[in-house]
């Protein structure tokens, strides 16, 4: 959403929604996750049971609602969607659970924002496939116990740090998605020209994957970009110069770092020195949530290098000032 206005966020959605794989093995990368993930189903199917639940943790964009979906198809079954912002209150989730069908998937997006008294509640729906509703109120309140038929939950988050134990241990099979290599990356844009009718000449796609910040929601959103810039300024040539000159249009450099990368980057180096700065200190600096940084901006950025992750804090490395084109004070932490 950070290369979108909101306005074209729903189209944008849409988009994405068309370019999902169906299937396991139509996921590009994620060779681990998928293979283990594979056996988990295939057992699952075999017995004609429903399978583990499932949770997939890992930075935005790298595939957990597609695997979701992915894992109801491979599954024969229908999935229901909600998320953890969605349930405030127990009362949301038992009206979810109570109306499961048999062996359904249940994808819980974000679950670690999950309120905390639905949770509970999940706890005994996911190890009991019971849920307790509260009829009546005040001293004639009853709660009535009702059995649920075995469904699956797939949960998804950027962190699986922030999950409870107690949530995290219901969890039959964990897969930890890790950002994309180009060649992955490359893989992605070429299928989704394919699907798209696209004639994508390959020096573009490899400039497009190299810029893709390893997360391949951003690689099909750019390469909707350089279509775009192609139509308009260009003459429909989907070629290396065309995806060049829309990268810079959109601000996506070298490195593929976009404005919330850059900011961070320029706030821990120019107005701290170079650290070290704490998590929120930082992300008030460049007006964001700490949740935010941590999530979106941090795992690229530590990832490439281009920050240290200390106990007392963020602190710039030598690729950090190189990439900000700057030179570290004397005494900079590097
Ligand atoms: P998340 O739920 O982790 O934020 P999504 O599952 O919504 O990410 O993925 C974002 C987009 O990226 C999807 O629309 C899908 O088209 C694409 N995508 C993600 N992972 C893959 C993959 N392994 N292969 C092909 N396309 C992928």
């Amino acid at each position: 959403d950070r290369l979108v206005s909101a306005g074209a966020e729903d189209a944008e959605r849409a988009a994405e929604a068309a370019l999902r794989p169906k299937r396991l093995e139509e996921f590009v990368g994620q060779r681990v996750v998928r293979e283990q993930l594979g056996l988990v189903l295939e057992a699952a199917v075999a017995r004609g049971r429903a399978p583990d639940h499932v949770l997939l943790s890992g930075p935005p964009g790298l595939g957990k609602t597609t695997l979701a979906m992915i894992i109801a198809a491979e599954l024969g079954t229908t999935v229901r969607v909600t998320s953890g912002p969605a349930i405030q209150h127990a009362g949301d989730l038992a009206a979810v659970l109570s109306s499961l069908e048999e062996g359904e998937v249940l994808f819980l997006d974000e679950i670690h924002r999950i309120a905390r008294p639905a949770e509970e509640l999940l706890y005994v729906a996911m190890e009991d496939f019971r849920v307790d509703v509260v009829v009546g109120k005040g001293a004639g309140a009853n709660a009535i116990g009702l059995t649920l038929p075995p469904f699956t939950v797939v949960g998804a988050t950027t962190r699986a740090g922030l999950l409870p134990a107690p949530l995290r241990d219901r969890f039959g099979f964990t897969g930890h998605l890790e950002f994309y290599d180009d060649d992955e990356l490359e893989q992605v844009l070429t299928r989704s020209a394919r699907l798209l009718g696209l004639d994508l000449h390959r020096p573009a796609a490899v400039e497009i994957a190299r810029r893709s910040r390893g997360t391949p929601r951003i690689a099909n959103r750019l390469l909707r970009r350089v279509r775009d810039w192609a139509e308009v300024r260009g003459d429909g040539t989907l070629d290396r110069a065309a995806a060049r000159s829309a990268l810079e249009v959109y601000e996506v450099d070298e490195l593929g770092l976009d404005r919330l990368d850059r900011a961070v980057l320029q706030a821990l180096c120019v107005r701290f020195g170079g650290g070290p700065v704490g998590l929120t200190t930082l992300a008030v600096a460049v007006g964001e949530e700490p949740e935010t940084v941590e999530t979106v901006a941090e795992p690229f950025l530590v990832r490439e290098g281009l920050m240290g992750r200390t106990p007392r804090g963020r602190v710039a490395t030598t690729r950090t000032w190189q990439h900000l084109r700057m030179r570290p004070p004397e005494n900079a932490p590097t």
